[in-house]
């Protein structure tokens, strides 16, 4: 058995949690291969080390000493390492890195979060320190060589049969170093797991898993034991953010499971994402529910648009032509809806509709006041009637008027769209409803 065990910002933050770290680690033979990300908050007070290495940046650019924030930085370092006794000698390393920090690439300065912490870490467990320098290949375009990346940690393991490696970073064929984006330790644990052949990935977070809704809207959602690859990509997409959404594609074709677990209560029993859940007779209707503010719809209707052709394509022409992408696409006979980003057309919404009108002379064009987007998800939706019957009486006994419904191609999910100010009173119905 094999297990990458990948733990994030929350679960390295201070001493006390690096203990509860190496706990987990000497549970279980099988987690020989860590990933770590950068310290983060203490508490909500505290800051992210990746973000005052940011802010480091920010000074040189503005031509403020940054030197006080790197003290800060160099503080949470140190207050680890003596408070656990360790020996690595990072002093040196840290005095340097500060020198260098106005000629540094910014990639290269806000990896060293993961590149410190991971060093302490490795030398707590008594693990090998790899750099990821040298193992995760990237190209130029922020996307992974993994062959390459095979290779090199085939070297790595000629020499050991375990270590502790940083996320976040990796190197492209110029050797410089890269970043992935934020929340980008989630992929360099797949990356792990994927050219490793590993049976599991545990991503070690401060949640236990994923749960039924948001917990800021509903009280004491239920925590999702099981989903699926595909579930788990529609929820992130609408919000709900336990694992970064890039980190199912390394691994995916793979078939490898991961576990997220919470770093704090390793007993809960967290959510397993697996690519297919199989005999499944009584498994639950909905697996998730979340959704977003902030969208709004572009209404057209012309009479019999269903006998003609590029009526769609016409306006979709002119969003493309403002670079405006399109989240939603419902559509009836006489009429469609496209669903977008409100952000995405503030500066030019009455432009874009002038040249719909002119393109395609719509009998009418609405747009519609703020909108939230609300999915509700579920792998057997597709094989049981009711759900969208459910949907409904669940939001019309709330009182939540429904602006626009469409269903996913692929059956997993029910999207539909509400004024703004229904959004939390639509969550709660629904998860009522669902959650049964
Ligand atoms: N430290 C990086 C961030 O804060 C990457 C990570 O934690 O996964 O985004």
């Amino acid at each position: 058995m094999l297990k990458i065990t990948k733990f994030g910002g929350s679960s390295c933050a201070s001493a006390e949690q690096f203990r509860k770290v190496k706990a987990i680690i000497e549970a279980d033979p099988a987690r020989r291969f860590v990933v770590i990300s950068a310290a983060g908050r203490k508490n909500k007070s505290d800051n992210k080390i990746t973000d005052l290495l940011y802010l480091c940046r920010a000074h040189v650019d503005y031509h403020v000493d940054y030197r006080p924030v790197f003290e800060i930085i160099r503080g949470r370092f140190l207050e680890i390492k003596n408070e656990l006794g360790l020996k690595t000698d990072i002093e040196a390393d840290l005095d340097a890195f500060c020198e260098r920090i106005p000629e540094m690439s910014v990639d290269e300065l806000v990896s060293r979060g993961e590149y410190f912490t991971s060093r302490l870490m490795a030398d707590f467990l008594g693990f090998p320190f790899a750099d990821a320098a040298d193992i995760v290949a990237m190209e130029f375009d922020g996307s992974f060589n993994f062959e390459k990346t095979g290779e090199n940690l085939k070297r790595i393991l000629e020499q050991h049969d375990r270590f502790v490696m940083p996320g976040f970073y990796g190197r492209t064929p110029d050797g410089a170093i890269k970043v992935m984006t934020r929340g980008g330790s989630d992929i360099s644990g797949s990356i792990l797991a994927r050219c490793l052949k590993a049976d599991l990935y545990e991503n070690w977070t401060d949640v236990s898993g994923f749960l039924m809704a948001d917990p800021r809207i509903v009280k004491d959602p239920r925590n999702i034991e099981r989903i699926t690859y595909a579930e788990l990509r529609e929820l992130s997409y609408m919000g709900a953010s336990v694992l970064h959404e890039d980190a199912i594609f390394p691994i995916r074709e793979y078939n490898i499971p991961i576990h997220v677990l919470n770093t704090n209560r390793p007993q809960d029993p967290g959510t397993l994402v697996l690519d297919k859940i199989k005999d499944e007779v009584n498994g639950p209707l909905v697996t998730g529910i979340a959704g977003k503010k902030g969208f709004l719809s572009i209404e057209i209707v012309k009479r019999n648009m269903s006998n003609m052709v590029g009526i769609v394509s016409g306006a979709l022409q002119v969003l493309e032509k403002y670079g405006v992408s399109i989240e939603h696409l419902p559509s009836g006979i006489d009429g469609f809806n496209v669903v977008l980003h409100a952000k995405d057309v503030e500066h030019n919404l009455y432009e874009i509709l002038g040249e719909i009108k002119e393109k395609i002379q719509p009998d009418s064009i609405r747009v519609t006041e703020p909108m939230a987007v609300i999915a509700i998800v579920g792998r057997n939706m597709n094989s049981r009637a009711g759900s969208s019957g459910k949907l409904f009486t669940a939001l019309g006994n709330a009182g939540v008027n429904i602006r626009m419904i469409s269903q996913g191609s692929s059956e997993i999910d029910i999207i539909v769209g509400v004024a703004n100010q229904d959004f939390e009173k639509a969550v709660r119905a629904l998860y009522q409803s669902f959650a049964q």
